[in-house]
């Protein structure tokens, strides 16, 4: 099964992707994900990437389908995958359908998780992430340890989790990434749900619909 968890920053994308992941025994890819641990491991992608993520700004395009490319590639024996954070624009989205066709595969189902712009905020705000393994945590769930309980080290906020960022990157997804919705819509694979409520409840509802 290939599956897309799209929706806005601080929809819970990350979260439910990896639920979906472990569930199904699938991949699980996110390019926020493999672009922070460049930029951890001062790699020459991280360099690249780092000023347009702490700006909100997207990636450029032959950067992230290279990147994402060679992570399908390396995992091409798998039944599928869930990808989370990418496609971001329809460049994007055209460049993944051709890559797919050309290996005689299509999408499965794209979950768009729906979410107000208030709730958003206030997610961001307390989201803390364990720069290591990159579990991510929630002040507002009722974590307030500040070390990650999978492997002891100290907790965070991302960087580009700062008020300024998280609007810019609020408005690059409404001017870039929003219009995904109907590009997928018009494929007849898109699912929309809603992302409020906890991790488990959304999580239900996204298994509802992959059954
Ligand atoms: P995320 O963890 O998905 O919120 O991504 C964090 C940041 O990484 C984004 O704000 C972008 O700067 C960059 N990024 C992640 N995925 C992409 C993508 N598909 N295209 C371009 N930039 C991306």
């Amino acid at each position: 099964m290939r599956i897309i968890i799209l929706g806005p920053p601080g929809a819970g994308k990350g979260t439910q992707a990896k639920r979906v992941s472990n569930r199904l025994g699938l991949p699980h890819f996110s390019t926020g994900s493999l672009l922070r641990k460049a930029v951890s491991n001062n790699t020459l992608l991280g360099k690249i990437a780092k000023s347009y993520m702490s700006e909100g700004e997207l990636v450029p395009n032959p950067i992230i389908i290279d990147l994402i490319e060679e992570e399908i590639e390396k995992h091409k024996d798998k039944e599928g995958f869930i990808l989370d954070g990418f496609p971001r624009n329809v460049a994007q989205a055209q460049k993944l359908d051709e890559y797919l066709e050309h290996g005689g595969k299509q999408l499965d189902i794209i979950v768009n998780l729906e979410i107000d712009e208030e709730t958003i905020i206030e997610r961001i705000k307390g989201r803390l992430s364990c720069p290591k393994c990159g579990k991510v945590y929630n002040t507002k769930n009722g974590y307030y340890e500040r070390v990650c309980e999978n492997c002891g080290t100290k907790l965070e906020q991302r960087e580009d989790d700062s008020e300024e960022t998280v609007r810019n990157r609020m408005k690059v997804y409404l001017e870039e990434t929003f219009i995904l919705v109907d590009y997928y819509q018009k494929k007849g694979i898109l699912q929309s749900i809603s992302g409020r409520g906890s991790p488990d409840e959304v999580f239900e509802r996204i298994l509802a619909l992959i059954d």
